[in-house]
């Protein structure tokens, strides 16, 4: 297998500037570093000769790896050709470029196999001059690192999901607390600058402590997940949803005047009352219902967005007092 020490060591080993054909004998007078080094790696050396552009040698092993025999590379073309080609512009520039100005260099790519598919190779690449220090020569060597290809993408792909999962709420999969933060910073922001309306509305599930109790945590759960879905039925892109915390969740809705979020709210009561989830424990109707307080605000200095969370929070409040599964509203929109 390919290790980040035998990249080095190749380096290393390229660096000594001996023609390809020369390396035999090098290696036989000293070198048990090289010896090691072709011994323990698979690596396919190479030569390009610079002024023909044709490879002057490349080791037989490239057959096993990707299929075509060594006769058949003959020109840089070939090289080229063999690559990916969402890879090839770029590590074909990046190649000739640095060989040009005389830098020693590596690239990562996809090379072509024989049979259609493709392989990710490291090609270590020295540059070879002659005393005048005109290039004579480029030499290398290629390594098979498609094992560690795989391993970073698997990283990159884990990356991802975690990122995307602690932006998440666990239970709903609908925004979390933090995502919530995010968003309401986000559009109040957007809102000061465009000086338009925000709203915010919240939402708590009436009586769902004694639905616990009754129902127990596991169909508890199995409701919060029931109403997530129905807050999320028809919200438009732009709109937030997220859970607040326990059986609470939060709509942000950008652009959205106080008419239009009173609509949006009284939507999501309704949808909540036509799923019919039994509460046999709620005084009303023995069904699942929530309280509503909705704000809209037109952002500016006056008020931070924790202020407006508060008298958004504090409609909620009065809808409790007001008898529960009712919205409760403030226009700050007007207020200038
Ligand atoms: P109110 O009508 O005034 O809102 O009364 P309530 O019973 O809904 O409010 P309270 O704050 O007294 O109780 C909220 C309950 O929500 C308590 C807790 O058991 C439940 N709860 C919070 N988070 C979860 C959760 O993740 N899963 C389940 N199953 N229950 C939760
Ligand atoms: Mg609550
Ligand atoms: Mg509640």
């Amino acid at each position: 297998m390919i290790n980040e020490d035998n990249t080095a060591l190749a380096a290393q080993f390229l660096r000594h500037d001996a023609p390809l054909d020369a390396i035999s004998s090098d290696l036989q007078h000293d070198g048990a570093v090289y010896r090691t080094l072709l011994e323990s790696t698979r690596a396919i050396p190479w030569k390009i000769d610079w002024h023909t552009m044709e490879f002057a040698y490349i080791g037989p092993q490239i057959e096993a790896l990707l299929g075509w025999p060594p006769s058949s590379w003959k020109t840089v073309q070939d090289w080229a050709e063999r690559m990916h080609p969402d890879d090839r512009a770029q590590v074909v520039d990046f190649c000739v470029a640095q060989s040009k100005a005389g830098a020693d260099h590596e690239a990562d790519y996809r090379a072509l196999t024989s049979d259609g598919g493709y392989v990710w190779l490291r090609d270590v690449v020295h540059v070879v001059r002659d005393e005048a220090g005109e290039v004579q020569a480029l030499v290398g060597f290629m390594f098979d690192i498609s094992e560690r290809k795989k391993t970073e993408e698997q990283v990159a792909r884990l990356q991802r999901e975690l990122e995307e999962l602690s932006f998440k709420d666990g239970l709903t999969s609908v925004g979390n607390r933090r995502m919530f933060d995010i968003a309401l910073a986000r559009e109040w922001d957007a809102a000061l600058k465009t000086r338009s309306a925000l709203s915010l509305v919240m939402i708590d599930i009436d009586f769902f402590k004694s639905y616990n109790d009754y129902y127990g945590h596991v169909q508890g759960d199995a409701c919060l997940k029931r109403v997530a879905e129905i807050l999320g039925e028809g919200l438009r892109s732009g709109d937030f949803l997220g859970r607040f915390g326990g059986e609470e969740f939060v709509l942000v809705l950008p652009d959205t005047g106080a008419d239009a979020a009173m609509r949006v709210a009284e939507r999501c009561r309704n949808l909540i009352g036509a799923a019919q989830i039994a509460h046999e424990r709620s005084p009303y109707r023995q069904v699942v219902t929530a309280s509503f307080g909705v704000g809209t605000i037109v952002p500016s200095e006056d008020l931070d967005s924790t202020g407006f969370v508060n008298l958004v929070d504090a409609q909620l409040y009065n809808a409790k007092d007001n008898g529960r599964d009712c919205i409760a509203a403030i226009d700050r929109s007007r207020v200038r």
